[in-house]
């Protein structure tokens, strides 16, 4: 994953939508470690392509948000991993762990509060509650008038 690690983790995702919907037209390998392709954006626009896989920051994309810029946009992305299609499956892959990872955790700390708040006395829950309705959200103070119809 040297390459992409030069992409903001949105380019890489966007590179990657990209990549499966068909929006890389061509791909060649022009040189050692050098790619050179077009990309479809959004709409009807295609964008020229080169990717230097040993110098990242000097690939090149005729699309408005890297021109002049030293940044791998999507469309390099789009492009590496059509050059590279396992390093997409291995991307997805590791995307997919990474979310079930933060389900979990979620999960395991959910629980905990629930425990948590199991093992709280009156007036400290009393204190917990007053404190979440003030200083939270305005709809959760409504909502908390409406339910109990305090008027
Ligand atoms: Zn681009």
């Amino acid at each position: 994953m040297g390459f992409l690690s030069f992409a903001s983790a949105a380019s890489v995702w966007r590179g990657y939508e990209y990549y499966k919907g068909g929006k890389v037209e061509r791909c060649q390998e022009t040189n050692d470690g050098h790619y050179e392709g077009q990309v479809s954006g959004s709409g009807e626009k295609k964008y020229q392509v080169k990717i230097n896989l040993e110098h990242p920051r000097s690939s090149q994309c005729s699309c408005p948000h890297a021109a002049g810029k030293q940044i791998v946009c999507k469309h390099m992305a789009a492009l590496y991993f059509y050059a590279f299609p396992e390093e997409s499956e291995d991307y997805y892959r590791e995307l997919i762990k990474a979310e079930e990872k933060a389900e979990q955790e979620q999960e395991r700390l959910e629980n905990a509060v629930i425990e948590h708040v199991g093992k709280m006395k009156k007036a400290e829950l009393q204190q917990a509650l007053l404190q979440t309705l003030f200083d939270g959200p305005e709809w959760q103070f409504d909502r908390f008038v409406r339910e109990y119809d305090i008027q």
